[in-house]
């Protein structure tokens, strides 16, 4: 039962992360997300990584909740979304963008086909018409064309 609750939390985080980018980094907090597409910034932190602060406090809190009060479901769901924040740091942070060098390159066409459709997202630079805010879903166009690819 809690594995389904933790499998549960890491797909929806997905959807929080997106509706979250789509409304609010490009919404009324893009002061903070803003650098991370202009890369202003010119040391190793940008502002947006306050985004990583923001999203660990309902984890903490469910975890550290989750453990006191021996409640499992509470306890899967802080773990689903610290699972989905590692995640998406290996992808966005590690494999998109080279922030560590760590993983250089894949010839994964799932790998492939979100990086694609995050460099899209990269092209615009601004606040407003944005695509691809998704970041394990991706439209489906992004996941044919690499498939495509490997087979070619
Ligand atoms: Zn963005
Ligand atoms: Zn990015």
């Amino acid at each position: 039962m809690n594995i389904l609750i933790f499998v549960t939390t890491f797909f929806f985080m997905e959807f929080v992360a997106w509706f979250t980018h789509k409304y609010v980094m490009h919404g009324f907090l893009w002061s903070l997300h803003e650098d991370h597409h202009t890369h202003t910034n010119p040391g190793f932190f940008e502002k947006n990584d306050a985004f990583f602060l923001i999203f660990a406090i309902p984890s903490m809190l469910t975890i550290l909740l989750g453990s006191l009060y021996g409640l499992g479901g509470l306890l899967a769901i802080g773990l689903g979304i610290l699972a989905y924040g590692i995640c998406y740091f290996l992808v966005h942070d590690v494999f998109i963008h080279q922030r560590f060098k760590w993983l250089r390159n894949s010839n994964n066409f799932y790998f492939r086909a979100i990086r694609r459709a995050h460099k899209l997202h990269h092209k615009h630079m601004g606040k407003e018409d944005g695509e691809c805010f998704g970041m394990l879903v991706v439209p489906f166009r992004h996941f044919l064309k690499e498939l495509k690819r490997n087979k070619a």
